[in-house]
């Protein structure tokens, strides 16, 4: 292996450990690169019930890669707590069982789209969390509809809604993709931390949602102690009166231009 070939080995050896921290990450925010394009990452609420003691939520979770976590899948099932998935077509095409259970509770979830190959979705080149971005428009596009043909050709029905990989854009990569006709779902709440926090502090912060709050983790991570904390605190969150809803269900309000 040449010089230049072991350069790269190592830079993708770097790339996917970086990718195996999911998104958006616990530790604190990396210095912003220099030069790169201006990135955001957009908040979502719902709108709120205004009932004491009857919060209205809106549980998100991300199917990055690699597994479905038991934990999560069966609690919301068990419990019959509707949720919204993002979904990732890498994602689909390893876990048709769960898929299946998906497919077998329509009262439960709605499913999103999360993207062909987990990339963010940022029309310009630019490292996020270590992962390169799709860095052109037609990359953007291939991103996101990827990710839609895939749902369809699982037996999906065709997605309304957007979160990229990293749940970062930059503001004309948000406009390509409300072009295409797709809200695209920030969120309120970091409940796990990219699934790398505990899972006492996971309960915590995802107990811890209020009224019109959307909250994001992760359902791909089995082995990671952040999934035992989510499926905690959706025990916690029923047994508090909570009104769960699907994004599909309510009305809500993005920044950046996501949802308007
Ligand atoms: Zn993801």
């Amino acid at each position: 292996m040449n010089r230049f070939l072991l350069g790269y080995a190592l830079l993708l050896a770097a790339a996917s450990s970086a990718f195996a921290a999911e998104t958006p990450a616990a530790a604190p925010a990396r210095p912003p690169v220099a030069a790169g394009p201006k990135l955001v990452e957009p908040h979502l609420h719902i709108a709120r019930s205004n009932i004491s003691g009857h919060a209205r939520i809106a549980l998100t979770f991300d199917a990055c890669m690699g597994e479905a976590d038991e934990r999560i899948v069966s609690t919301l099932v068990n419990e019959r707590i509707p949720a919204t998935i993002f979904v990732t077509a890498r994602w689909l095409k390893r876990n048709p069982k769960a898929v299946a259970v998906f497919l077998q509770n329509p009262d439960l979830f709605e499913l999103e789209n999360h993207g062909e190959k987990h990339i963010p979705a940022i029309d310009k080149p630019v490292l996020v969390y270590g992962i390169a971005s799709a860095g052109s428009p037609d990359a953007v596009r291939q991103e996101v509809e990827g990710g839609a043909a895939a749902m369809v050709a699982s037996g999906i029905p065709a997605p309304r809604w957007f979160r990229g990989s990293t749940a970062k854009y930059d503001l004309s990569a948000i406009g390509q993709i409300r072009a295409m006709g797709y809200r695209i779902a920030g969120y309120s709440v970091n409940g796990d931390g990219g699934s790398l926090l505990g899972a006492a502090v996971t309960e915590k912060r995802i107990s811890s949602a209020k009224d019109g709050d959307v909250v994001i983790s992760h359902i791909n991570q089995p082995t990671h102690a952040a999934g035992a904390g989510v499926a905690k605190a959706l025990v916690d969150l029923k047994a508090k009166g909570t009104e769960f809803v699907r994004l599909q269900d309510v009305a809500d309000t993005g920044d950046d231009k996501t949802t308007e």
